[in-house]
């Protein structure tokens, strides 16, 4: 790849840059990986990181509250040694990254930490509202911050990535005024888990699975992000977003192309990133008046009134989808992806339910064949098969063979999708990150969805209770189907 060579001849001196450096991202996510990062020794010894927010706090009473966010998130606790250690890299430039001059300022607070001579490579990371992306990048630009000369710079962009399809054309000819698209990183977890990553493996390291995984033998595969917290405090931005555009637009679609695409030729980024295209640009598009025969939609009891909420709002906080792939592979196998607020289970899962045997010569009926890939929590593969019980004349029932990462890797942590990203980000690997056309792609398939359902004369969102399974109607959205939500609790 190109970025990966370039950036093997560059000097080892890095600066990662946060714009948004007080926040909750920055004191969640960030400083934790990057900490991590560091203890395990995979950030090189030339690394500053360099935060910018308009609090005006000195550098110590920064670092301080990265520790308090770190403490209070419990996610991790180095010991103080390293924790020093890291902390001496870590710098404060207070200012407004909308302002042509802050931006000056930056600069010169980066020069004073990047070694006399020698120009350091930059991350600059987008920690911001999505609203900032725009002038923090434009002033990037202008400020000559984004030049690269001798050095490489590159810009982790964080989601949502534009609101519609237009917005998000916007923000990409934006982006690209200032940044060539080697240079962009278009952040979404969901593809830094190692779960996930693992699906490649899983497909096309072995040659058991690829042979059956086409519409031959599969019937249909379900998607499933369940959450159990409500908005809470986020239900400003939340009410704006909905289901669709803060789950399905990115997590959904993305977990979808990697269950779908093509094999690529190698593991390179653009040559990963082309397969997922594919898959996408295959996903039949609905009109925004068949919206409502393709999606159900709902909202949890009470959250009209969830504090930010306005009155009547009639924004989605469960979704439930069937979409298409119109290709050889996956022609008539329908995709069900679902996620929701304020349900029964924290979970993120992945179903593919085989398709019954052409002939069955036992009496009883059976359940098809399933494989579970967990993604979180309890990360693992469940292959449900049917066994004969002992002891009984010819009563079958299904079992489970399954793999966990806690077992088979000697209760090895799995780290952080953030921590796996960042370093990517660092080594400039863009494998796990959204290309522009990927993000325009996934923004036509729910743009007239999301208008659909914003018509005048759409359905209200039916309503479900907190901490149930969702909305009844999901389920008779799927039964019209001929079939169920795959449901399971599985017992590890
Ligand atoms: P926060 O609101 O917690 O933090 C925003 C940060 O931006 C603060 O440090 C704020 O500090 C700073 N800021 C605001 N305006 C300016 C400005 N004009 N110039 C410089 N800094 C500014 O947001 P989050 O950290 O939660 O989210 C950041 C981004 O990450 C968002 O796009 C969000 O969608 C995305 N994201 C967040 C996740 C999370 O877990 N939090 C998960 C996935 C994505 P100050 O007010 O001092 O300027």
């Amino acid at each position: 790849m190109t970025s990966k060579s370039h950036a093997e001849s560059t000097p080892q001196a890095t600066t990662i840059v946060i714009l948004g450096a007080s926040g909750d991202l920055t004191r969640r996510k960030l400083i934790p990986s990057l900490c991590n990062l560091f203890c395990k020794g995979k950030l090189g010894p030339e690394v500053q990181i360099v935060g910018m927010a308009r609090s005006n706090l000195t550098e110590q009473e920064f670092r301080d509250s990265l520790i308090e966010g770190m403490e209070a998130f419990d996610e991790f606790s180095p010991d103080s040694q390293e924790w020093d250690e890291f902390t001496s890299r870590i710098h404060y430039c207070h200012g407004d990254v909308a302002s042509n001059d802050d931006l000056q300022a930056l600069e010169e607070t980066l020069r004073s930490v990047e070694p006399a001579g020698t120009p350091a490579n930059r991350l600059y990371y987008l920690a911001l509202a999505p609203f900032l992306y725009g002038p923090a990048i434009l002033n990037l630009g202008s400020t000559g911050m984004a030049r690269e000369e001798n050095c490489w710079r590159r810009v982790v962009i964080e989601k949502p990535f534009g609101v519609d399809l237009q917005s998000a054309r916007e923000l990409n000819k934006l982006v690209h005024s200032v940044f060539a698209e080697r240079q962009v990183f278009r952040i979404d977890h969901y593809l830094g888990k190692e779960t996930v990553q693992n699906l490649l493996v899983f497909r096309f390291a072995n040659t058991i699975f690829e042979p059956i995984w086409n519409r031959n033998y599969i019937d249909n595969v379900q998607i499933t992000v369940s959450e159990t917290v409500s908005v809470s405090d986020r239900a400003g931005y939340y009410d704006q977003a909905g289901v669709m555009r803060d789950m399905f637009q990115n997590h959904l679609l993305q977990l979808l192309s990697v269950v779908a695409m093509e094999p690529p030729s190698s593991f390179e980024a653009d040559l990963l990133r082309n397969e997922k295209v594919k898959v996408l640009n295959a996903v039949r598009r609905s009109a925004p008046e068949f919206a409502t025969q393709t999606v159900v939609h709902a909202q949890y009891d009470g959250y009209l009134h969830e504090s930010g909420v306005p009155a009547g709002s009639r924004t989605p906080t469960y979704a439930a989808m069937r979409l298409n792939v119109d290709n050889w592979r996956w022609q008539g196998v329908p995709f069900y992806l679902r996620s929701g607020k304020g349900l029964n289970d924290k979970r993120t899962e992945i179903m593919i339910e085989f398709r019954r045997p052409p002939h069955l010569m036992f009496p009883q009926d059976i359940s098809p064949n399933i494989l579970a890939i967990q993604v979180q929590p309890d990360e693992g593969w469940h292959l449900e098969f049917q066994a004969k019980s002992p002891d009984e004349k010819m009563e079958l029932r299904p079992v489970d063979l399954e793999f966990h990462y806690d077992d088979s890797f000697g209760g090895q942590a799995i780290p952080d999708a953030y921590e796996r990203l960042l370093l990517d980000a660092l080594t400039g690997d863009a494998s796990l990150f959204t290309r522009s056309d990927e993000i325009e792609e996934a923004w036509e398939i729910m743009d007239p969805i999301i208008r659909g359902f914003a018509a005048p004369d759409a359905p209200a969102p039916a309503s479900y209770v907190v901490g149930s399974n969702g909305p009844e109607l999901a389920d008779d959205f799927l039964a019209k189907d001929d079939r169920r939500w795959l449901n399971r609790s599985w017992q590890h």
